[in-house]
């Protein structure tokens, strides 16, 4: 597949909503005629009701008798009744302020997702943020950022680092949302933190072989962008975390990214596996000299072989609390047939990350696998940064991942206590599942932030993995996954109880019932407080 003996690895690009906060905070107040709520109804505050009591006093009942008003819900904790009435809303809270019986009557006003929606001129071009069928694709394919940007845009928890062919540092879009390194002293050709690189302020540079094309050869602190006319590092660090609501530009899933640049990739965007793993250990030691808890790296390359070098990096990185996210390449195939690295690589903190376009469909430059890639992300024609304060549309699983990666930082950044496992299953669990995607990925489906930064992405139990990948009736099948509980809950596969040999919280072992049917189905986790993890699409009962 390569010419190049030593270029084992490329980089994979291809080719209201009204803001309305009702803030009625204080006495019986008429609805302006701007707001909106909802009709013939309104919400009353009896006086002398204290929290917790659910129905009004016969006084009560008496007033409301005036505005035909019957008490639909209790808002037990605040004494509050959403009381349905025939009359007009404005005319029954006159009404009822008039009886003197209650401490406050007032609309119940409707309000929306106040979806932020920031001010850089291009975020119109970022349909995989917010499509609104902006190009001709379908509304409401795209990981819905508004949505999450309302809750957060804060990913200053979490470092991401791109390794990658460099990432422009200067861009007036990425300069701001660098990471820097809190111990070296930016020009003064000394290494001050003492860790080989000097200068080395933002990242570092990897690059060895002879198409480096950089002023300084060989390994340095300079990880400037050199990709000759592509610079994909610097468009994949735009998706992820380009600067937010500056003005200028695009705006990346995590508007206030600490981006560090590793560059490995040469001009031509190749480069060795070895360099690779330089880069994946400086990271890890930047973390132990800096007491970083958490990482990110984002991973849009591949091609090679196994490499013992690499797995065994990446497994350090998942020993020190980091998430490899990596793209499942752009080769028309199945990854769960033809191995791809490092998407391939059978360690957890491995994300592969499939393309998705603006219809929610996979493109077809993009490898799948039900097994061997975890989920999808928009990744044809994404607009982010290049190099000399440029912009520009690239497509590939390297734009998906970034989606990917700037997701994990605000999801991370959010839950600062978590260990990259339950990011992951987060991340998994949130994904909005597509029949397009059927097949594609474990989850079936494509990343949504808003549902990874809630709550309930945290709790819900996650498979990922089922081993062997088919098996008879009667057979042991080990199940892989997070969030299963210390207590022993229930396996079905294709509907039919397995018995439960083993019960782990993150692996299960487990017998296939007699009677289970053959064919391909799903795997079901049931917790034992009855949450539901599962896995379909990948695993064959023969
Ligand atoms: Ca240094
Ligand atoms: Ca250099
Ligand atoms: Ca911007």
């Amino acid at each position: 597949m390569f010419t190049h003996a030593r270029k084992l690895a490329w980089p994979l690009f291809y080719g209201m909503s009204s803001v309305l906060y009702a803030q009625v905070d204080s006495q019986t107040q008429a609805a302006p005629p701007t707001l909106q709520f909802v009709e013939n109804r309104v919400l009353v505050k009896f006086k002398n009701v204290g929290p917790d009591t659910a129905m009004p006093s016969a006084d009560a009942l008496g007033v409301l008798g005036t505005v035909n008003g019957t008490v639909v819900r209790t808002i037990g904790d605040l004494g509050v009744q959403v009381v349905e009435t025939t009359l007009p809303v404005q005319q029954a809270i006159e009404k009822l302020t008039q009886s003197g019986s209650v401490e406050y009557a007032e609309p119940d006003y409707i309000v929306h997702t106040a979806a932020t929606i920031p001010s850089d001129p291009f975020f119109g071009n970022l349909w995989g943020l917010n499509n609104i069928g902006q190009f001709g694709g379908t509304p409401d394919a795209d990981i819905d950022a508004p949505e999450a940007w309302d809750v957060s845009t804060d990913s200053s928890e979490t470092i991401v680092g791109v390794v990658d062919t460099g990432v422009d540092y200067t861009h007036s879009d990425l300069a701001d949302n660098m990471w820097t390194n809190p111990h070296e002293i930016a020009g003064n050709g000394i290494d001050d933190d003492a860790n080989g690189f000097i200068d080395d302020v933002y990242g570092a540079d990897f690059c060895s072989g002879t198409n480096c094309a950089d002023s300084i050869p060989g390994r340095d602190g300079n990880p400037m962008d050199e990709m000759t006319g592509t610079y994909h590092g610097t468009h994949v660090g735009g998706t992820i975390g380009a600067k937010g609501d500056n003005n200028l530009g695009v705006v990346g899933v995590a508007w206030k990214a600490k981006i560090m640049a590793l560059r490995f990739l040469d001009a031509g965007g190749s480069g060795s596996i070895s360099d690779a793993a330089a880069a994946v250990n400086y990271a890890l030691n930047i973390m132990a000299a800096n007491g970083y808890k958490r990482m990110v790296l984002n991973n849009s390359w591949g091609g090679g072989g196994y490499s013992q070098t690499l797995y065994d990096a990446i497994n350090r990185a998942k020993k020190k609390n980091v998430l490899f996210i990596a793209a499942a390449g752009n080769n028309y195939q199945n990854n769960d047939i033809n191995l791809f690295y490092p998407a391939a690589y059978d360690l957890d903190n491995v994300i592969v990350v499939g393309a998705t376009n603006f219809n929610d469909a996979k493109p077809g430059f993009s490898n799948w696998g039900c097994s061997g890639v975890d989920l999808s992300a928009p990744g044809e024609n994404i607009y982010s940064t290049k190099r000399g304060n440029a912009y520009q549309y690239l497509s590939g699983t390297s734009m998906a991942t970034p989606h990917v990666a700037g997701m994990s930082a605000l999801v991370w950044s959010l839950h600062s206590g978590e260990k990259w496992q339950a990011v992951k299953s987060a991340l998994m669990n949130s994904a909005d599942p597509n029949t397009a995607l059927a097949g594609m990925s474990v989850v079936q489906g494509r990343a949504n932030l808003p549902l990874a930064i809630s709550a309930g992405a945290f709790d819900e139990p996650t498979v990922w993995n089922v081993n062997p990948r088919s098996a008879k009736p009667g057979k042991k099948i080990a199940i892989s996954g997070y969030n299963f509980g210390a207590t022993p809950g229930g396996v079905t596969v294709n509907g039919v109880p397995a018995t439960v040999v083993n019960w782990g919280a993150s692996t299960i072992k487990a017998k296939l019932g007699v009677g289970t049917p053959a064919g391909m189905g799903k795997v079901q986790v049931i917790r034992a407080d009855a949450n539901i993890g599962e896995v379909g699409a990948c695993f064959t009962v023969n």
